[in-house]
């Protein structure tokens, strides 16, 4: 079972549940390890539009990660614009890179998958593991949900280009900018 260190928020768990699959049979031997090395000696370098880097020290040799993930297709990314769009309207004074946890349901609702499954990525690393997907990208998937879980909104990032999907880095603009002026400076 996934600790919830690694999947805190449904966003997290999203992520989470690419290495941790419910319907898998028999739990990849590597993740204990993977996790480990998450918790430890893992950073990530970079996490935005479309790929994931990190290193990843196992006895003081690093090891870089870079996973490539798919952006959500235009549509795609219009439909979750407006998805999110609503959502930040319905919930405000969130904290900046939050979103509430519905739009999670509105997107998977609509079949807008937040997380990139393992056979859809694609994942390199400087190690010389025969095993692909190596200890290092695993741990760089948890590291990654750690961060999902810290600000959701990287969930989206990921997946989108930055123009045409926005979660606005202070909600409170689009709170703002949202208002009816009328309604918000009558009474
Ligand atoms: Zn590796």
């Amino acid at each position: 079972m996934m600790p919830p260190e690694f999947g805190a928020t449904p966003w997290g768990r999203a992520w989470g549940r690419t290495v941790e699959p419910t319907s898998m049979a028999r739990p990849n031997p590597l993740l204990p390890r993977a996790r480990t090395l998450a918790r430890n000696t893992t950073t990530v370098v970079v996490a935005g539009v479309g790929h994931v880097e990190a290193e990843v020290t196992v006895s003081g040799q690093v090891c870089r990660v870079r996973i490539d993930l798919p952006l959500w297709p235009d549509e795609t990314q219009a439909e979750a614009g407006r998805l999110i769009a609503g959502a930040m309207a319905e919930h405000r004074g969130l904290v900046a890179g939050d979103l509430p946890d519905t739009l999670e349901v509105d997107l998977t609702q609509h079949a807008i998958s937040i997380a990139v499954p393992p056979e859809a990525r694609r994942g390199e690393c400087t190690c010389r593991a025969r095993t692909r997907p190596c200890v290092h990208i695993l741990a760089t998937i948890y590291a990654l949900a750690q961060l999902v879980d810290e600000r959701p909104a990287l969930a989206v990032e990921l997946r989108s280009t930055p123009t045409k999907t926005t979660v606005t880095a202070d909600p409170g603009w689009v709170a703002l900018s949202d208002l009816d002026p009328a309604g918000f400076y009558g009474d």
